[in-house]
């Protein structure tokens, strides 16, 4: 096992155990219901936005716990940010996730999102990494529901 997977292992256990934002969020402006259908991960993404900028953001549901501790990390890092700053991190997410951004070699504004550049390794769980994002950005643009196909 190198560095990167036992960290990897650890985070998502932490955040499956103990997550962050696990909750509904109170007079939100906007949600979305996120479904993975390939796990059974059901994730609702909850946010207040006000001017542009995500003043909180929190989730509830459901799912395996990388579906659970990818949430937990999202909500983390995109609170305090602004809505295109959050979709700038979907994009870059999603490409590290499918192995078109390498992390090391190229810039980009995930932090400690990196731990899940590992999901790329085992396709089956790509869907479950991302749910959360492609909640988020559901949400965002208020489409009501999201299924990753
Ligand atoms: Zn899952």
């Amino acid at each position: 096992m190198s560095y990167q997977s036992d960290l990897y292992q650890q985070v998502i256990l932490d955040h499956n155990k103990n997550p962050k934002n696990f909750r509904e969020v109170d007079g939100h402006s906007h949600s979305c219901d996120g479904y993975n259908p390939l796990c059974g991960d059901k994730i609702k993404v909850e946010m207040k936005i006000a001017d542009g900028l995500i003043e909180d953001v929190g989730f509830s549901g459901s799912g395996c716990a990388i579906s659970k501790a990818s949430a937990s990390l999202m909500t983390v890092n995109i609170k305090g940010k602004t809505v295109d700053e959050a979709r700038v991190m979907f994009d870059e997410f999603h490409k590290m996730v499918v192995g078109e951004l390498d992390t090391k070699s190229a810039k980009h504004h995930l932090g400690r999102l990196t731990i899940f550049e590992g999901v790329r390794e085992f396709p089956s769980r790509i869907k479950c990494a991302s749910l959360a994002w492609h909640t988020l950005v559901c949400a965002i643009d208020k489409t009501g529901e999201a299924t990753i196909e």
